[in-house]
């Protein structure tokens, strides 16, 4: 059976979430990609207990990670049992519903009976009594958010969810539901929303929300699901996410155009003696968040990218050099 790292605590920050008491390793791992049925055991195992060895606690799930929806969570519940059974309680396990899970009207959306017959789900396919997050994953526009909140609110005092959050909600709807939250008497704790140096307004946009109101913010896709690596810069290799079918990384996606701001992004990680994938890693955290949630396909992209911890400044130089590049 695996056995823990015992100095994984030692080079990992670990941040406040909001002003909540709860602390998360400033890099979690996101099991969107690579943990659907396809993947092997093996692999899977090995990049989640990589990355608790390298002092991350948070592991990012949602009802319908796959494929199949829900691969992704009985795969995590394959892990927690066989792995890391003795380590649940350094352990911050997140789930989400809030997109289309299963068929007729109760299986999407933000409705009460929704999220609680989605979360029991979560629970019964993660073997968990409880997640540590639970997370509306998008805004739904006609269920009264009134609603949507006192479900969260009963989640949290039926013990199923520790904190909850919502992702991709915009500023107003942020805090219209911290607002709601707070006269429930439950906080709403954390904001999961996109950020990469490709991709900024979104997160910049929520910032003032989100301290205003005491929220974290834990972001996704801070690699631009791998358009900020090397990964593309030779061609499109057979086993990357744009190869494949995920239907969210398409090959057009990879322009001369695109190309061209990456390799002279790479040419200033290099020149701080960093990968690409390591100096946007840690330019999403020179701001002000929580975490940022790192996808991986294999567990040697997990140690290189909290190696970049070792080197977080930057000079402001580079970071005009940064949105030189990104504006151009
Ligand atoms: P990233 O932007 O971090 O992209 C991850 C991909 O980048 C990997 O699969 C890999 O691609 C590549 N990569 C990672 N490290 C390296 C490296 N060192 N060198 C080269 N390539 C590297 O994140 P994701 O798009 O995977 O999203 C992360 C998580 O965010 C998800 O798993 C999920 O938990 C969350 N999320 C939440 C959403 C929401 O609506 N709340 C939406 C989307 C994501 P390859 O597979 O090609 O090797």
């Amino acid at each position: 059976m695996y056995q823990a790292n015992e100095k994984r605590y030692s080079e990992m920050t670990y941040n406040r979430c909001g002003k909540s008491g709860l602390l998360l390793s400033a890099m979690s791992l996101g099991m969107w990609h690579n943990f659907g049925s396809a993947a092997t055991y093996a692999n899977m195992a090995e990049m989640v207990t990589t990355a608790f060895d390298l002092g991350i606690t948070h592991f990012d799930l949602a009802n319908n990670y796959g494929p199949v929806p829900g691969s992704a969570e009985e795969n995590m519940g394959r892990i927690l049992r066989r792995e890391l059974r003795p380590y649940r309680d350094e352990l911050i396990i997140s789930t989400k519903a809030g997109y289309e899970m299963w068929p007729g009207p109760y299986g999407d959306h933000g409705s009460r009976k929704y999220l609680i017959a989605s979360l029991d789900q979560s629970l019964r396919r993660m073997g968990l009594e409880y997640v540590d997050i639970f997370y509306h994953h998008r805004p739904d526009p006609d269920t009264p958010m009134e609603e949507t909140a006192a479900a969260l609110d009963q989640i949290v005092r039926s013990g199923k969810a520790l904190y909850v959050g919502v992702s991709n909600y915009t500023p107003e709807q942020t805090a219209k539901m911290a607002g709601l939250m707070r006269a429930l008497g439950t906080p709403l704790t954390v904001h999961q929303p996109r950020y990469n140096m490709l991709d900024r307004e979104f997160f910049e946009g929520l910032e003032e929300t989100l301290a205003k109101e005491g929220m974290g913010s834990v972001c996704f896709c801070p690699l631009a699901q791998g358009l900020l690596t090397d990964r593309y810069l030779h061609g499109i290799p057979a086993d990357s996410r744009a190869a494949s079918a995920s239907p969210f990384l398409s090959e057009n996606r990879i322009t001369e155009e695109l190309l061209a701001k990456v390799r002279a992004l790479a040419e200033i990680a290099r020149n701080r003696g960093q990968t690409l994938a390591q100096m946007a890693t840690v330019w999403d955290l020179r701001n002000s968040l929580t975490s940022v949630i790192l996808g991986a396909s294999r567990a040697s992209q997990i140690t290189e990218n909290v190696a970049a911890l070792q080197n977080r400044k930057f000079s402001q130089d580079e970071l005009d050099e940064i949105d030189r590049i990104l504006k151009a």
